[in-house]
């Protein structure tokens, strides 16, 4: 549908809203305000956040509530303050400028008194959750005799929450005429009971799939060890300049954690848990709001009903166990049509979950890489141009000081100029990514492979060749860089090459006799930091004596280490620099950095 006309709406309401950038009706707007306009309706919508679903409930309610009435007409009941809050500044937005409405929140948290004031100045639409609203029934300050519509929204959220009972408690309260307007982005077996016990015929309105997560996110999944997951947290943030997101955890402690290591290494994070005091979780939320704050780092809990416009990522540190979870983490960004990224951090033990989430909201999971250091220090850089081009240059004021820059600067040339301005920048991230290791999880790297033989570790299937090369942890190699290396050069694919055994200043590794001529080929001429790789074949049978002669020649692991790798034939200056950092000046000729 093209515009608001058309669904039922008064053309005063279709203009309000027009002038708050309404345009056209969003899917479930477009459903659900003619249906909800009848006015003798019990209605289940299922949805997911973001979809338009307060102003598909909140245009029919402002349309059907009698402003002369001064009777509580209407019950919002939402799962948290924030959303409860949101909810009444729509309402607010949309109402103001053609009628005067008594709208009044209630939540947990805040003082009690205060809302029992606004309730007892007369209330025609109260928005609450369920606990303070409760509160406010035993203390017979609500009252709920009048009531014709009440508004259930993210019901599943508030049955999650334990809200079951007071739910209960709260419809049973209500007249027995009366219109139940159910919202829920899922449909569990609770929420079922609650449209069977509570509602007579319910239109249903469903919005994609059921339980499908919304469109426009792009669901991805990164896979470290558990002991990685911040290091990986903070390649991507740092490769991604302008992210905007909430990074969820499973526990306070966690999230405390995480937000207090983000803080201490200069981002700009902050927690958001069940342990702030509500004027801590307002402050927070007030700079995240206004983007004076880049990263949430927060429980599920406490994020739900966060309505902010614009995250570009939601990262998970790990793969909640409920599969609604997902659902409504990854529902904060990709909102109002945006499109967003939710990106999952996870160890290979959560594997299985990413599967079954893909199955549960019938979307696919991309698996990323991390970042490498390289790659991260080239997108600061470029972002760092980028906001060069962009800057607004203050010509009149900045002109009478830059005579003296100009004289400052006059020896260098333009090409100086650049490379030192860059570095100023560069130069910090470049020291803490200087051969920053391969964060990824290699699916091989503790898994048998294919063509691996099983038991004895000599032993090669027939299908693979066991190769001898000269480098290995010494070089600051690791497994995943090592097979990196040998895919690179040999141009092979990584399901070609089986296990790795990574020693001191060698390593052994199994490929795919199809691939070892061109392996070997690959290989050739090729230098690490200033040394010749060696590639050479290695016989099952004869491998224990070879590597027992190749230990007695490079030294065994320990006496290698402690060697500081001095034995290694004519590489004595680049191994005296046995750290990764100091070897790095060494890279030359087809050799890369590993
Ligand atoms: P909701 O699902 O109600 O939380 O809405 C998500 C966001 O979309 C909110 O920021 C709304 O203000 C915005 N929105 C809702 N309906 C429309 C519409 N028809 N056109 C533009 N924005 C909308």
């Amino acid at each position: 549908m093209e515009s608001f006309d058309g669904l039922g709406l008064s053309g005063q309401l279709v203009e309000a809203i027009r002038q708050l950038g309404f345009e056209k009706p969003t899917p479930i707007q477009e459903k659900a305000i003619p249906v909800l306009l009848k006015g003798k309706v019990d209605l289940v919508g299922l949805a997911q956040t973001g979809t338009g679903k307060t102003a598909a409930f909140g245009l029919p309610l402002l349309q059907l509530v009698d402003e002369s009435n001064r009777a509580t007409q209407a019950l919002i009941i939402a799962p948290t303050r924030e959303l409860s809050v949101q909810i009444t500044t729509d309402l607010e937005r949309f109402s103001s400028p053609i009628m005067k409405l008594n709208i009044v929140t209630v939540y947990g948290g805040a003082s009690i008194s205060d809302q029992i004031k606004k309730i007892r100045r007369g209330a025609q639409i109260i928005v609450a959750t369920p606990g303070r609203l409760m509160d406010l029934l035993s203390r017979k300050v609500v009252d709920l005799s009048a009531i014709q519509y009440v508004v259930l929204d993210e019901a599943d959220e508030m049955l999650n929450m334990g809200f079951k009972e007071d739910i209960d408690e709260i419809l049973s309260t209500t007249p027995k005429e009366k219109n139940v307007w159910l919202f829920s982005a899922t449909m569990p077996r609770e929420v079922r009971e609650i449209s069977k016990n509570y509602m007579h015929n319910p239109e249903e309105i469903t919005m994609g799939e059921r339980n499908q997560g919304n469109e426009n996110i792009d669901h991805q999944f990164i896979v470290v060890d558990e002991r990685d997951k911040y290091m990986a947290l903070k390649r991507f943030v740092d490769y991604t300049p302008d992210i905007y997101g909430v990074i969820f955890c499973r526990t306070k402690i966690d999230t405390q954690k995480i937000a207090e290591h983000l803080i201490k290494d200069g981002y700009s994070a902050d927690p958001l848990h069940g342990d702030l005091t509500q004027q801590q979780r307002d402050r927070v939320m007030r700079s995240f709001k206004n983007k004076s704050l880049q990263l949430l780092v927060a429980t599920d809990v406490a994020a739900r009903g966060i309505d902010v416009s614009n995250l570009t990522h939601v990262i998970h540190m790990n793969m909640p166990d409920e599969m609604e979870y997902y659902t409504h983490r990854s529902g904060r960004t990709a909102r109002a049509g945006k499109k967003g990224i939710s990106l999952a951090i996870i160890s290979k033990r959560e594997m299985g979950r990413i599967q079954q989430v893909e199955r549960s909201i019938k979307r696919k999971f991309t698996r990323m890489n991390v970042p490498t250091g390289d790659e991260v220090c080239q997108n600061k850089l470029l972002a760092l141009v980028h906001k060069v081009k962009q800057v607004e240059v203050n010509e009149d004021e900045i002109d009478s000081f830059l005579p003296e820059v100009y004289h400052e600067l006059k020896d260098l040339t333009k090409e100086d100029i650049i490379k030192r301005f860059a570095s100023i920048e560069f130069n910090r991230f470049l020291e803490y990514y200087r051969d920053a290791r391969d964060l990824n999880k290699s699916d091989r790297s503790d898994r048998s492979s294919n063509f691996e033989g099983e038991g004895d570790r000599y032993s090669t299937s027939e299908n693979a060749d066991r190769v001898f090369i000269n480098v290995g942890k010494m070089d600051g190699l690791e497994k995943g860089s090592l097979l990196d290396l040998v895919c690179d050069f040999g141009e092979v694919k990584k399901d070609a090459v089986g296990k790795i055994d990574l020693k001191g200043a060698y390593s052994f590794f199994e490929i795919d006799k199809k691939f070892t001529e061109q392996l070997l080929k690959g290989f050739e001429g090729i230098e690490l930091r200033g040394r010749k790789v060696r590639l050479e074949m290695t016989q099952p049978h004869k491998d224990k004596y070879s590597e027992k002669k190749k230990e007695r020649f490079y030294g065994s692991k320990s006496k290698s280490s402690a060697d500081g790798g001095n034995s290694r034939g004519g590489s004595r200056s680049e191994s005296r620099g046995g750290s990764r950092g100091e070897s790095r000046g060494g890279d030359r000729g087809r050799s890369k950095r590993y």
